[in-house]
C-alpha cells in the first residue's frame, strides 16, 4: 500500500477492498498517533477520515510529559519542541480577580518531557501528517466516512461512505 494523504485516493478507492492489519477511524491527533506507532511496528495501517482535510483551528492547548513521551516515540520529537512551549503554572482567577486555583509547575515530569506544554493543534497535526506520510504501510484516505463494521470469524470488515457520494463504498478487512 502506499501512503496518500488527499482525498482524491478515495475516489479511486471507491467500492474496492482494502486489507490491514489495523483501520484506524479519524486521522485527529490521536488517530494520527496512534496509525503512526502502529505502523513503526510494522502493521499495515489504514486510517479512513470523514473530512477532506486538517481542521485549521486549535481546539486541545496542553499536553503532559506522558504525552510528550508517546508523541516523541511517534518520530516528531524536534518538531514537537519547536511546536509547544513548556508551562509553568496554571492559574484560575474569577471575576474579581481572585486566585481560585493555582498549581505550579517546574522542569521535567517522570516521563521526560516537561509537566506541562503549551502547543498549537493545526501544527501538531501537521507534524504528524507529514511523520505519517514517511512510514511504510500506512496509508490514508481522506474524504470517507465509516459507516459500518462487520465481524465475519475473525475477519473484521470496515464499510466506508463517501460523504458527498452516498452509496459508494470501500472495504478495509483485517
Ligand atoms: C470547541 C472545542 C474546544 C476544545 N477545547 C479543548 C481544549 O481546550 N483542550 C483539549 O484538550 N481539548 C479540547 N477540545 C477537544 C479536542 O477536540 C480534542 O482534545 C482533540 O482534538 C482530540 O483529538 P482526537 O484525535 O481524539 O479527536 P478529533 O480531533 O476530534 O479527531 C477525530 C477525527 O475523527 C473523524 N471522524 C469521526 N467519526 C468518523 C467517521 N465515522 N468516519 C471517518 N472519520 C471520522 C473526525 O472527522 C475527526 O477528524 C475541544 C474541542 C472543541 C470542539
Amino acid at each position: 500500500m502506499s501512503s496518500s494523504t488527499d482525498g482524491t485516493a478515495a475516489n479511486s478507492l471507491a467500492a474496492e477492498r482494502l486489507d490491514a492489519d489495523v483501520v484506524v477511524v479519524g486521522y485527529g491527533p490521536v488517530g494520527q498517533a496512534a496509525a503512526v506507532l502502529l505502523a513503526q511496528h510494522g502493521w499495515r495501517v489504514t486510517v479512513v477520515e470523514r473530512h477532506s482535510s486538517a481542521y485549521a483551528r486549535p481546539r486541545a492547548v496542553s499536553f503532559d510529559d506522558e504525552v510528550g513521551r508517546l508523541l516523541a516515540s511517534a518520530g516528531i520529537a524536534d518538531g514537537l519542541r519547536h511546536i509547544s512551549q513548556p508551562g509553568s503554572d496554571y492559574v484560575w482567577r474569577n471575576a474579581a480577580g481572585e486566585t481560585l486555583l493555582h498549581f505550579e509547575y517546574t522542569g521535567a515530569g517522570p516521563s521526560g518531557w516537561p509537566v506541562t506544554s503549551s502547543f498549537h493543534q493545526p501544527a501538531l497535526e501537521e507534524l504528524l501528517d507529514r511523520r505519517a506520510r514517511s512510514v511504510p504501510g500506512l496509508t490514508v484516505l481522506r474524504g470517507l466516512s465509516a459507516v459500518s463494521l462487520a465481524d465475519d470469524d475473525g475477519v473484521v470488515t470496515l464499510t466506508t461512505e463517501q460523504p458527498d457520494a452516498p452509496g459508494t463504498n470501500c472495504a478495509a478487512t483485517g
